[in-house]
């Protein structure tokens, strides 16, 4: 199963988009027709730099506004399809897409736009090409795959087949169901596109927002099971409008395309090896069925090479943060993680770090001159510059990021000192897999000459475990760092939602582990002006960081009250907010009073209720949530304008 990219998902010149495709070991490409037609040089010169890369040109796209035509358009479009041909030969591409037609001159008659397709077939076949026809969403006639297959049947033709495009079935609510039951041979080319779920015009949506699997919210696997049942086993390609993209780096984009693709084919192996493994439920009236589908499963997958990955590791919690920054900033944010009610536990054998702990939390603070962390200050100020996700096999969790293509990441270590693997999360942030959580302090300790608690040290908050990291990321980031929680961490995505800071909308979406014990909200502002905006412009090319840190409690009355006595400083809260919360929600005042003489704010769904205050920003770069959940599983979105206002208000002119 060939790994195809067409060229219209990339940003940069053509040849810089074959470079950055064949650096990411695509075997082929699908040549967009603008990217030819402005491209500086004959096809045979583009024929040649393509080979050299390594990469084919599998398709030649698209072939518009063709068929179903008056007779005479349908003459001059032979004449357009021939010139068409004679590009595609010096090439050396074999298949030509052919969109449904969108003109209004086009003529709604299945007959006709068989016949003519079997036409331009047939002319295809004298020279050995072959013809895909594809059904667009926004197709004057023919928008759904099972319309473009009765006339590609009807135009029975060998050298004319289908073209699958998820996105054309997706974004029109279109059950992919009945593709298995198209003969696999007969489907010439599959493009897997996602999309977040937008209301809009779907020629809009699909000129701009599409993106890689596992980036939106469609059912991209369950699309590419139809697909292998049927029997298919032609290119797995992508075919990738965003504007986004359109100026992202290439080579980072061609990244994420292939591990989107990785991702996909290790996702529905699985579900392949499900179904054929599933027991026939005897005496059930579709036990045939059953059986037909088990013995698809088994011929998909003993015909094509789908990735086969290690599974993701089980992750336990978020294990510690560590913070980089200088010796000043270290006295600083110390001190502040000792009015938080953190321990300081001690400093590391040979490098400049401490390590503070509270419950399960450890924060690290690194000021080692020469390190990473130090690296990472000079370049924006105190900021996470890593990570440890606790994991019983640290070992499989980091082969599952190598496999998806994350680099790992070693760092220089003293004699006897803890070796965690590691990985480099999107930006630069360390991931390091730590083992399992009730040892996880043990093994740190081992690095750090451990230090008596000094009796000054402000009293401890009950704060237990680190219950989210929320980051500020540049637009661009966004599908990135999804892509990356989804396939190399194994995290699911929640619900995206818009936020209303005081300058501006905050994109936001959640993704946590199925046990919730590992939580990753991810924001991006669609403004410049807005808070988040600004810390990501002080990341510069890293394209943000953790922007807040959320501590989880079990009694946030008590916690925010010893925080106060430490001397903490929170976010204010406006008294209308609770006027507000007593008008919407059947709560006792009394509790709302308490609420509001801590600043917490609330939140509940059908299942519990969120507890949730605010520590003001570090240097202006993050900030600490102090949080208490009962069975609640959001992230207390509603609450965020009015924490952002708060924010606003509360910062020195
Ligand atoms: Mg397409
Ligand atoms: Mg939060």
């Amino acid at each position: 199963m060939r790994r195809s990219i067409a060229t219209v998902s990339m940003s940069g010149t053509l040849r810089q988009k074959l470079e950055a495709i064949a650096a990411a070991r695509f075997d082929a490409i699908e040549l967009f027709e603008a990217d030819f037609i402005n491209f500086n040089g004959s096809a045979a010169e583009l024929r040649a730099m393509a080979s050299d890369l390594g990469l084919g040109i599998d398709l030649y796209q698209p072939l518009r506004d063709f068929e179903g035509m008056p007779d005479e358009v349908f003459r001059r479009n032979l004449d357009r399809a021939e010139r068409k041909f004679d590009v595609m030969q010096a090439l050396g591409a074999p298949l030509m897409l052919v969109c449904s037609n969108t003109s209004p001159l086009s003529l709604g008659d299945a007959e006709r736009s068989a016949a003519q397709l079997h036409e331009l077939a047939e002319r295809a076949a004298r020279r050995n090409l072959r013809i895909g026809f594809e059904a667009l969403a926004w197709g004057r006639w023919v928008k759904l795959y099972s319309q473009a297959w009765r006339v590609v049947e009807r135009a029975n033709h060998p050298h004319l087949g289908l073209i699958l495009d998820s996105f054309h079935t997706l974004s029109l609510r279109d059950d992919p169901a009945g593709i298995a039951a198209i003969p696999g041979e007969r489907i010439f080319f599959v493009q897997m596109a996602d999309a977040p779920l937008m209301a809009m015009d779907v020629l809009q949506w699909a000129r701009h927002y599409r993106n890689f699997p596992g980036q939106g919210q469609f059912d991209m696997e369950n699309f590419f099971e139809q697909v292998l049942l049927s029997g298919y086993d032609g290119n797995l390609s992508l075919e990738i409008f965003n504007d986004v993209f359109r100026e992202t780096p290439n080579r980072r984009t061609a990244v994420d395309a292939m591990r989107s693709l990785l991702y996909l084919e290790s996702q529905v192996r699985r579900r392949l090896e499900r179904l054929r493994d599933a027991a026939d439920a005897d005496a059930q009236p579709s036990a045939t069925q059953q059986a037909g589908a088990r013995e698809a499963a088994r011929r998909g997958l003993a015909r094509t090479e789908l990735f086969n990955p290690p599974d993701a590791a089980p992750l336990g919690g978020i294990g510690f943060l560590e913070f980089g920054v200088d010796e000043a900033a270290a006295a600083a944010l110390g001190a502040l993680f000792e009015k938080l009610g953190f321990a300081r536990v001690g400093r590391h054998r040979s490098k400049a770090v401490t390590l503070y702990r509270q419950g399960h939390i450890q924060l690290i603070v690194n000021a080692q001159p020469g390190s990473d962390g130090r690296a990472r200050f000079d370049a924006q100020g105190p900021s996470v510059c890593a990570l440890g996700l606790e994991t019983p096999d640290p070992v499989l969790a980091a082969n599952r990021a190598s496999a998806l293509l994350s680099a790992r990441y070693d760092s220089p270590r003293g004699p006897g000192e803890l070796r965690l693997p590691a990985i480099v999360a999107p930006g630069g942030t360390v991931v390091h897999f730590v083992p399992g959580a009730t040892d996880a302090a043990g093994e740190l300790d081992a690095d750090f000459l451990l230090e008596a608690p000094t009796a000054t040290a402000p009293a401890a908050c009950g704060l237990q475990a680190i219950d989210h990291i929320a980051m500020a990321l540049a637009n661009d980031q966004f599908d990135t760092w999804m892509l990356f929680c989804r396939a190399v961490l194994g995290l699911q995505a929640g619900e995206s939602l818009e936020l209303a800071d005081p300058f501006g909308l905050i994109r936001s979406c959640g993704l946590a582990n199925a046990e919730r014990s590992v939580r990753v909200v991810l924001n991006v502002s669609l403004s410049q002006r807005t808070r988040t905006a600004r810390q990501v412009s002080a990341t510069g090319r890293l394209g943000g960081s953790v922007h807040h840190i959320a501590l989880r409690c079990d009694d946030i009355f008590a916690s925010v009250t010893q925080l106060r006595a430490n001397g903490v400083r929170c976010v204010p809260i406006s008294a209308n907010y609770y006027d507000d919360l007593l008008a919407r929600l059947d709560l006792d005042e009394p509790l709302v009073r308490r609420m509001q003489a801590l600043d917490i704010l609330y939140d509940r769904s059908a299942a519990g209720e969120y507890f949730h205050a605010y520590t003001e920003a570090f240097a202006d770069r993050f900030f600490f949530e102090i949080v208490q959940r009962n069975d609640y599983d959001g992230y207390g979105a509603v609450n965020a304008p009015a924490r952002m206002a708060s924010q606003e208000q509360a910062a020195p002119r």
